[in-house]
């Protein structure tokens, strides 16, 4: 059988080590899924692959030892998991349209976490829908509070939740336990000071620790929304590194912005003969230089006040 691996790549199949087998890759944005399409998955793999699914590092499934003959009838069935985690599609019973744009990763998040300052599955599922499908090789990762469970900073966007903690004085016991908390945690911004607890806001992460602690509940995550945005952490060969913070006290549709101009700039300025066409943003950041990807990135962006902006961003890693 004559297959086209670039179009099966593009679907969401990969090329395997054995010559007619491939494997279906499923992703599921968030992380989150109800457990119905877990059923639906093992029925797939029952069967059109070897009876056996793997956990894929992007908290998707991945469904082995399926024939390539048998790949159109794998994208019918895989129909229903598409639309039940609402992918975006561009041709029904086609199966996935892109496999660029990696699957867009979250930690547990409010739903479960008591850390956590907001709910990650959600947010990952609103970038997943503006950015998916594309080829572009992007990867998007959320994460609830600085405890960073998910590993952001490895990722080409690392979104990391904050909150700003309001204090209600009336509530306060003096207990301390915030204080000492703060100091133990995380970066020791809280003082007692003349009967009342004082924030410094430098010093502030955002991480919420302080309301969980309290026994009194004089802490509480502010309403609005606020995240640390870290940028172009990567693994690979050449010079793994962690993401560095670009803009703290970031809000949401500042990020959403900056992904999309970030798109843009990957358009205009990826090396065309790079291998397999890939060359991830990175590496185009190092060549064009950050204040080019900078200038691209804040495009009609209109940052709220409280955000912190990065004048550069340094990166190190290994060089192998
Ligand atoms: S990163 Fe924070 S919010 Fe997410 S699971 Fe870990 S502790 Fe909870
Ligand atoms: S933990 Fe609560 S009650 Fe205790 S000092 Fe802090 S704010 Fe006051
Ligand atoms: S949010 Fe975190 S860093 Fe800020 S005061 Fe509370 S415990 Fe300290």
């Amino acid at each position: 059988m004559d297959i086209n691996t670039k179009a099966l790549k593009k679907n969401a199949f990969r090329v395997t080590k054995k010559r007619g087998i491939t494997s279906s890759r499923i992703r599921v944005p968030g992380g989150h899924l109800d457990a119905k399409y877990l059923a639906k998955i093992g029925e797939i793999a029952e069967k059109f692959g070897d009876g056996s699914v793997h956990i894929t590092t992007r908290q998707g499934f991945e469904i082995t030892g399926i024939e390539m003959k048998d790949m159109n009838e794998v994208n019918l069935m895989l129909q229903g998991l598409i639309e039940g985690l609402d992918i975006n599609q561009e041709e029904e019973g086609k199966g996935y349209p892109a496999a660029g744009t990696r699957n867009v990763t979250s930690c547990i998040g409010n739903r479960v976490c008591p850390f956590a300052n907001y709910d990650t599955t959600a947010f990952a599922q609103r970038i997943e829908k503006m950015i998916f499908p594309d080829d572009l090789h992007v990867k998007v990762a959320l994460t609830g509070c600085p405890n960073d469970c998910l590993k952001v900073r490895q990722h080409d966007f690392g979104i990391i939740g904050m909150t700003e903690p309001q204090y209600d004085s009336y509530r306060c016991i003096g207990c301390q336990a915030c204080v000492t908390n703060c100091k133990k945690r995380a970066t020791g911004a809280l003082k007692f000071e003349n009967f009342k607890v004082v924030r410094d806001h430098d010093k502030c992460i955002g991480c919420g620790e302080c309301v969980g602690k309290c026994p009194t509940g004089a802490w509480t995550r502010s309403e609005e929304k606020y995240y640390r945005l870290a940028i172009m952490g990567r693994s690979g060969k050449k010079n793994p590194r962690l993401a560095e913070d670009f803009i703290i006290w970031v809000d949401e549709e500042s990020i959403k912005k900056i992904i999309m101009n970030t798109y843009e700039y990957v358009r205009e300025y990826i090396d065309k003969d790079a291998p397999g066409g890939k060359e991830h943003i990175g590496y185009i950041v190092d060549r064009t230089g950050f204040q080019e990807f900078k200038k691209w990135a804040l495009k009609d962006v209109e940052l709220g006040p409280k955000a912190i902006l990065k004048d550069n961003v340094y990166w190190s890693g290994i060089r192998y």
